[in-house]
């Protein structure tokens, strides 16, 4: 509950008309998201001090959920951004970090290195199968990084909500690695509401342990 009201309460800051300060880096060079992440993408600049959210999505997946991932992404970010900057506002009054979203379209059999990200969003699927892509995070590396299966596994994998999402608390080099792993986006059955609250929720839990 006290999470409930947290989010309703940032909800209320961000359409306060907070300044909004997400980088749009996932779409085109206007900020626009696509279907296609990974397209033309130009490198994206992390700022040192910034909180990198990186969005992996198997670039077999339908352009459609991989599109409404990275968007849902995007605006949870902006959200928590306008809710951080207020919270700052009342506190010491000085500049929230910056959240910075960006996309990787991973092989299915890749190995995707997200080293110095904070915080990993996967657009995971509960029929991929073993023998899957690979996620390193500069300290460790996970098997099978798009199955659902394999992070309901893992002790530590946090899921709560009765559907299959959850996030795993790592560390690398004494940093948080937060790794939000879910899989509604593929499999459906949620409303767009639902489906935002899930990923405001992953960003906060997440957020909570950058610290920021
Ligand atoms: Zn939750």
């Amino acid at each position: 509950m006290r999470r409930l009201l947290t989010l309703l309460a940032v909800l209320g800051l961000a359409a306060a008309g907070v300044v909004v300060a997400v980088v749009l880096t996932t779409g085109t060079e206007d900020g626009a998201p696509t279907g296609d992440p990974g397209a033309g993408a130009v490198p994206v600049a992390v700022p040192e001090d910034a909180i990198e959210v990186v969005v992996l999505v198997d670039e077999s997946t339908d352009s459609g959920d991989a599109e409404r991932a990275v968007g849902l992404v995007t605006e949870g970010a902006r959200m928590w951004q306008g809710g951080l900057a207020g919270l700052v506002e009342d506190d010491a009054g000085e500049e929230p970090k910056e959240l910075v979203v960006r996309t990787e379209r991973v092989a299915p059999d890749g190995l995707v290195d997200v080293a110095g990200a904070e915080i990993v969003v996967v657009v995971a699927t509960e029929a991929a199968q073993s023998g899957g892509a690979r996620l390193d995070t500069g300290c460790a590396t996970y098997d099978d990084v798009f199955a659902f299966g394999a992070w309901r596994q893992r002790e530590g994998f946090d899921s709560h909500h009765r559907l299959p999402e959850g996030t795993f608390d790592a560390v690398c080099d004494g940093e948080p690695v937060c790794v939000a792993v879910n899989a509604t986006f593929t499999a459906g059955g949620v409303t767009p509401m639902e489906a935002f609250g899930l990923v405001g929720d992953e960003l906060g839990h997440c957020l909570g342990r950058t610290g920021a």
